[in-house]
């Protein structure tokens, strides 16, 4: 099998190039998926990367490193907007191909003695550089970084218009979309901080993207989301669409080392002094931003709760503030009970046996993390996929509530003690540790993660 590829050597060297989009939730999965290529699969790894977030190629040794002109305008860059960074991004590589084209030609010379690159791992995002790629018939492969419930929603976007549940209307949000149960309108893809005709543009984009592709590699697994990968592997017709995640716990490496920001390692120092599962942990992502008045009550409803927390504060999650001050009297408020970082090493986190409970924004990744390590959950959410991450948390796996409405000190200050103390709060941890069990299964030498990662790796021996 494939895994026996360490004693090839000849097909050692096989060389394998990725290009992440350049954001921390989509930078990641593909790292590991590097990380698992190269530790298991014997695989060379050639990472591409923009300028826009680059990143440090002096803390992966181990792969090589390539840079491509992404020709960001500096404002796109410096707001940092998803949406609006992906089509500029796309559009000025797209305005200069030739860039990309070198890019990709010296990312190919390089391998010197090697065998040449098998193929091209992309984010679903980089429809420019996928362009690039088949003009030079180098061969794609997508990597979907969120479930494969949002998938289905993208490749569903030209019909949820036709049927008029796009755009949203603020009396239908609750409303269901038979056509993708268990989502209502509320929950399908959406954003706010960008045009709906900018979200729209960046989705059929993604699909073109998955169309042109040689494959797909999501980052969910089998037992997490079965009927949507059936349904997926239907509507999608490719040669291969495999559910290899949760990456992080196939990868060896314990972080990526492609954190954009610093990790502060001293909050494990912390939470090795804390009773076991009586930690929440509260992160809302690299993205997600509040308004100042929100910020207040999220700070007075974690310190009125009673219960110990770390809560991640990183730069600009108040909008438009590089950095956050916190309100006064609150750090003598919460001393010894709770602390408050800029950024944490998530995934240790969420496996220390101190942390019981996770405020999450329900990204898909730290979504993933905290089912892997059975961490039962609050979903606060924003946009994008949040909603419907959190719809399958509630409904679908049962291992966290939504805390829906306005932002109140109160209320958050029940919703952690529903999590952490109450009756329900414990039904809920069950569940967690069932389903973290599947995640081992799936994780198993024989388990359906690690199937996909073999069959990937045999097919790229195999190109
Ligand atoms: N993360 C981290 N430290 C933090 C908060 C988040 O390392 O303090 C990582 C987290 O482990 C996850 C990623 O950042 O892998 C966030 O991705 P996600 O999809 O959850 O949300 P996004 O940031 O894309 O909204």
């Amino acid at each position: 099998g494939a895994r026996d590829g360490g004693e090839q050597p000849r097909e050692r060297r096989r060389r394998v190039l990725v290009f992440p989009l350049p954001f921390q939730g989509h930078i990641d999965p593909m790292m590991h998926l590097a990380g698992v290529l190269h530790d298991r699969g014997g695989l060379a790894i050639t990472v591409l990367h923009t300028c826009f977030n680059a990143l440090d190629p002096a803390r992966h040794s181990e792969f090589r490193f390539v840079p491509v002109p992404d020709g960001m305008p500096a404002d796109v860059a410096a707001a940092g907007r998803i949406i609006d960074v992906i089509l500029a991004m796309n559009a000025a590589m797209e305005a200069s191909p030739a860039a990309v084209r070198d890019a990709l030609a010296s990312a190919l010379a390089e391998d010197g003695e090697d065998n040449g690159a098998a193929c091209l791992v992309i984010d679903a995002n980089l429809l420019a550089v996928q362009r690039v790629a088949r003009e030079i018939g180098l061969i794609t492969v997508v990597l979907r970084t969120g479930s494969a419930a949002c998938l289905r929603c993208f490749l569903a976007y030209p019909m949820l218009h036709e049927k008029g549940y796009l755009p949203s209307q603020e009396s239908q949000l609750y409303m269901p979309v038979p056509e993708l149960p268990p989502l209502r309108v509320r929950d399908l893809f959406q954003t706010k901080i960008s045009s709906h005709e900018m979200l729209c543009k960046v989705i059929a984009r993604i699909n073109e993207t998955l169309r042109n592709s040689s494959g797909v590699v999501t980052n969910t697994f089998e037992a997490l989301e079965p009927a949507e990968l059936e349904k997926l592997r239907g509507e999608l017709n490719l040669p291969f669409l495999l559910a290899a995640g949760p990456l992080h716990k196939l990868s060896s490496k314990k972080t990526t080392g492609s954190s954009l920001l610093d990790q502060d390692y001293g909050c494990i120092e912390w939470l090795d002094t804390q009773a076991s599962g009586s930690v929440l942990y509260v992160s809302f992502g690299s993205l997600a931003a509040m308004d100042s008045g929100e910020f207040m009550e999220v700070a007075w409803g974690l310190a009125n709760s009673g219960h110990p927390f770390l809560w991640v504060v990183r730069p600009k999650l108040v909008q438009d503030c590089d950095s956050v001050a916190l309100p006064e009297g609150f750090e003598d408020v919460i001393k010894g009970r709770g602390m408050v970082i800029q950024w944490a090493p998530q995934q240790e986190v969420l496996a220390h046996r101190a942390v019981g409970g996770f405020w999450t924004h329900s990204g898909w990744n730290s979504t993933l993390e905290s089912v892997s390590e059975g961490v039962p959950m609050i979903c606060r959410l924003n946009a994008v996929d949040q909603m419907m991450n959190a719809r399958y948390v509630e409904n679908v796996w049962g291992v966290g509530f939504e805390l829906e409405g306005e932002l109140e000190r109160g209320k958050i200050e029940n919703a952690v003690r529903r999590l952490m103390d109450e009756r329900e709060g414990a039904e809920i941890r069950e569940r967690a540790k069932v389903l973290r069990r599947k995640v081992a299964e799936c994780l198993d030498s024989s388990g359906s993660s690690q199937i996909a990662v073999d069959k990937f790796v045999s097919y790229i021996l195999s190109l």
